[in-house]
This record gives structure tokens, sequence and C-alpha cells, in this order.
């Protein structure tokens, strides 16, 4: 029995990883060519690089984040490289009337919508959880519900276009990770509810695809601010990333892995070797580099 759970799941788990990564050369970009698609969190990194990959495969795009300046350059460039059409909406994610907003507006300018991809993060502290309740409140709201309210609005949009929902997510949402408990915790509630989601589609022959996407670190502004003095692993191109995750939704896969060893891999053995999982993440961190963790507050 024990050589079971120890080689053949391990290795079952290999074929089938294998069999996922070379069924990726079906993709191509005229499948998104005249798509209707939002890009949430696209001022800027990961989102804003899947703007412009869009944008040269021709579809429609609506961008939106916080920050209007970087979000009118993004569209311009947008232009310029070749989309259909693109336009911006600026606001925070913290106000689900926005987040509705968006949607609604996307449908009216568009005449509906084909893709939804959720991206956009809010700002949270890389070190030990210092206790503070409210941003845990405030980071679900930006990173969970927000997600939870755009979906919302956009489904009957989705369903008339046997659509796709985009889910960006982290190796965070599936592992826990130190140093990042409250971003972790609203990338695991992705999970949970976007896998549930897509039983309940599932079961009532709703075709809209939900792409989970598991990305481990890519190297964007924040990420490498963030987290590249504290961490021995390099991060990977997010040009890249961008459009391995395009590939993926317009593949309609259910989830998706960039890099694909390193997030993929290490999920083999979450269920079998768990502390030995633990102990390789630990491994990764130049713990003598953080700051100490805080004096826990006496609680009001
Ligand atoms: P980023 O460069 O920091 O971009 C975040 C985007 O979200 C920006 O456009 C930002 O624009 C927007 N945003 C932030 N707060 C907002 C708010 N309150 N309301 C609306 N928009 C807001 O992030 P990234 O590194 O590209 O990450 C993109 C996605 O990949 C995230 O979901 C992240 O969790 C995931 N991911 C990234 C990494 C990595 O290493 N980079 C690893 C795993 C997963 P404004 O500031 O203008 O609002």
């Amino acid at each position: 029995m024990a050589w079971l759970q120890k080689i053949l799941i391990p290795f079952l788990g290999l074929v089938l990883a294998f069999w996922f990564y070379s069924a990726r050369e079906n993709f191509k970009p005229e499948m998104l060519k005249g798509k209707r698609v939002i890009v949430t969190g696209a001022s800027t990194g990961i989102g804003e690089q899947m703007a412009y990959h869009l944008a040269r495969m021709g579809a429609h795009i609506l961008i939106t984040a916080r920050t209007e300046a970087k979000l009118q350059k993004v569209v311009e460039r947008c232009r310029e490289l070749g989309a259909a059409s693109a336009r911006y909406i600026s606001g925070t994610m913290e106000d689900m009337a926005f987040a509705e907003r968006v949607v609604k507006e996307a449908g009216t300018l568009l005449g509906g919508l084909d893709m939804l991809i959720l991206n956009h993060v809010g700002t949270s502290y890389f070190g030990y959880f210092n206790g503070d309740i409210e941003h845990v409140r405030k980071l679900l709201e930006i990173n969970f519900l927000s997600y939870v309210a755009m979906t919302t609005t956009a489904l009957p949009m989705l369903k008339e276009s046997e659509g796709s929902i985009v889910v960006v997510s982290s190796m965070a949402g599936k592992v826990g990770f130190p140093f990042t408990a409250p971003y972790s915790a609203t990338k695991f509630a992705l999970d949970g509810f976007f896998s549930s989601l897509r039983q309940e589609f599932t079961i009532q022959n709703i075709n809209v695809s939900i792409t989970l996407c598991i990305l481990g670190f890519i190297d964007t502004d924040t990420a490498v601010r963030a987290a590249s003095e504290l961490l021995w692993v390099s991060p990977a191109p997010r040009a890249q990333c961008a459009l391995e995750i395009l590939r993926g939704a317009a593949l309609r896969r259910r989830e998706l892995h960039y890099r694909y060893g390193p997030t993929r891999l290490p999920l083999l053995l979450r269920d079998c070797a768990p502390e030995l999982l633990d102990r390789m993440v630990r491994s990764r961190y130049r713990l003598d580099r953080l700051q100490p963790a805080p004096t826990p507050s006496t609680p009001h």
C-alpha cells in the first residue's frame, strides 16, 4: 500500500501532467479574434500584458484598475497593436457596486461578453501575519468578493455567449506559503468558490468554462519589489505568463499552471508527503532577511 502512495500515484500524476502539457499546441490566436473581453487589474503587470496580447489577437477589450493615467496609456497601446476596440473604466474593487458597473457597462458598450478575466489584486504585505483583521477583511473584498460580484453580474451574458471565466490565482492559493497569510486566504477562497461553481455548471449543463490560473513567482514590478530579496527562486517573465493564461482560457482548461514544472509538480506531493512539501517551500526563503514577527497587540 505504501509503495502505491509513494511511487505509483506520483508516477500517474506525472503521466497526466505530461498529457496536459503536450495538449498545448492546439491554441491559435484567431480563437480570440473579435471576442469581447474584460481584463481587471490591467493598468500594470500581468493584466497589462494580457491586454497587449488580446490587442494583437484582434479582441474587443475593456480594462479596469484604479489609476486612470496608466489605463489611458494601456488603451492607447492596445489600439496601436490592433485591438478591435479598447476602452477603460477606472475605479476600486473595494466597492462592489463598481465591480458590477464594470460588467454592466461592458454589456452595453460591447453588446455582450465572451470572456471575464479576473486578475486584480489588492496591496498586502510580505512578512509574518501582523494580526490586522481589518486588512484581511479588506483584502477578501478586493481579491475575492469583487470576483464573485463580477461573475454574478456577467453570468447571463456569458451563458448566452457560452463564454469563459478566468480566475488568476497563485501557488499560495493551493499550498500554505509563509509570509502571505491574508493574500493566501483570498486565493484559497477563489479555488473553493470557483471549483464549486464549475461543478454546478456541469450539473446544469451550463457551457461557461472556468479556468483557475495557478501562478508561481512572476517578474511584475510589485512582486519583484515585495519578494525578490527574500526568495531564492528567480521570477518568470510576465508577458509569457499572460500568453499562457490566454492560451489556457481559449482552450477552456479547468486549471493552468505557470511555470508548469515548479507549480504543478509540488502539488503532486501535497497529499502524499505534506511535511516534505512544507520543508521544500520554507527552503525557498532567505529567512535571515525577514523582519522579525510583530508582538501581538491586545485584542479589543
Ligand atoms: P500588479 O502588477 O500589482 O497589478 C495589480 C493590478 O490590480 C493593477 O492593475 C492595479 O492597478 C490593480 N488593483 C490593485 N488594487 C486595486 C483595487 N483596489 N481595485 C481595482 N484594481 C486594483 O499584480 P501582478 O503581479 O500583475 O498580479 C496579477 C495577478 O497575478 C494577481 O491576481 C496576483 O495574485 C497573481 N499572481 C501574481 C504573481 C506574481 O509573482 N506577480 C504570483 C502569483 C499570482 P491600480 O493600482 O491602478 O488599481
